[in-house]
């Protein structure tokens, strides 16, 4: 009898109720020569007893085994590391490419909805013509960005200038694309940024020329940002900022028109806060609004005519681009 002995379990020393079977226990064992000590394994087996022949395995079987090992981590809260595979590199690959090559057609629509939405044209019929002549544009006069710098930005029949807000929104809306890939990490993401800068940019154009923020654009603008909020941060901080800055906007409505018996902040500018509330945390709004109060002081000293305290400013336009880049940068550095 071995000196460590530490229990003595008989014949049961394989079933359940032995409780020293992980620490190694002792058996006595009747064998051909009579009792002696065996040491029961860790897999059961004793001293002594021929070993089974492992079961062959299939290197099918071997393969899924770490599979199956990550997904039981993944249960009990250490997720196994989510790295891109070769294939979802390619389709991220292929996709921003693909985002990159349509934007200027996107671009170019949303230079027909700039000039027809405010007017309340319909966006989609009828087809682009020449506002001087009348003239249908054909296939070879809507290519985004090359159309305009080969006719040298005038109307190919008449010779009349083509406004050089459609050659920018086409820019705006690739570099915004460009940037979206940059700053995105999944084709999703990368989508989504990019709708957002398009929806800020065509919102901007439209305050700067119709001091007008339509509702058929902040609508979705609000949407989206609840749509990134739910995907990639926090959808319930991100309606209490809308609700901040859509109220507080409101609330400042309301007492200027009070005070001054006439409005001096729109409506639009009310919806476009709910829309930028919800993109940025609650804790970046007044930063937001003092960059974009700032930087349309600025602007509107520097324009011709100067900053009086009767004249309009589309405060639309400071209010997208200061939340285009207060939300960029949470987005990079968050
Ligand atoms: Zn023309």
């Amino acid at each position: 009898m071995p000196p460590n002995r530490r229990a003595a379990c008989s014949r049961n020393a394989r079933s359940k109720s032995c409780r020293s079977k992980s620490t190694g226990c002792i058996d006595r064992r009747r064998d051909a020569t009579g009792y002696s000590s065996l040491r029961l394994q860790p897999d059961g087996s004793f001293f002594g007893d021929p070993i089974p022949p492992a079961p062959a395995r299939s290197p099918a079987a071997m393969s899924s085994a770490p599979r199956r090992r990550s997904k039981r981590l993944g249960k009990v809260g250490h997720p196994p590391p989510r790295r891109p595979t070769g294939r979802g590199m390619t389709d991220t690959a292929l996709f921003s490419l693909l985002l990159i090559l349509v934007a200027p057609v996107a671009g170019s629509f949303l230079g027909v909805v700039i000039d027809r939405l405010p007017r309340g044209i319909s966006v989609v019929a009828p087809r682009s013509a020449c506002r001087s002549c009348g003239t249908i544009l054909g296939a070879r006069d809507l290519v985004p960005v090359l159309s305009y710098l080969r006719r040298r930005g005038r109307c190919r029949t008449c010779g009349a200038a083509i406004p050089p807000a459609l050659l920018y929104t086409e820019i705006a809306a690739t570099a915004s694309a460009v940037l979206a890939v940059i700053v995105g990490d999944t084709p999703l993401q990368m989508a989504l940024i990019a709708l957002v800068l398009w929806l800020l940019w065509t919102l901007a154009l439209i305050d700067l020329f119709h001091f007008r923020l339509p509702d058929p654009l902040t609508a979705p603008l609000f949407l989206a940002a609840l749509a990134y909020a739910w995907l990639y941060g926090d959808p319930a901080l991100a309606l209490s900022g809308a609700a901040i800055g859509a109220g507080s906007f409101l609330l400042l409505r309301l007492v200027y028109s009070a005070l001054r018996h006439r409005e001096g902040l729109g409506l639009g500018d009310v919806k476009l806060m709910a829309g930028l509330g919800a993109l940025v945390p609650p804790t970046d709004l007044p930063l937001l609004v003092l960059v974009a109060a700032l930087s349309a002081l600025v602007a509107a000293a520097l324009t011709r005519g100067g900053w009086t305290a009767d004249r309009p400013i589309p405060f639309g336009v400071a209010l997208c681009a200061a939340g285009a880049l207060v939300w960029l940068a949470r987005v990079v550095l968050p």
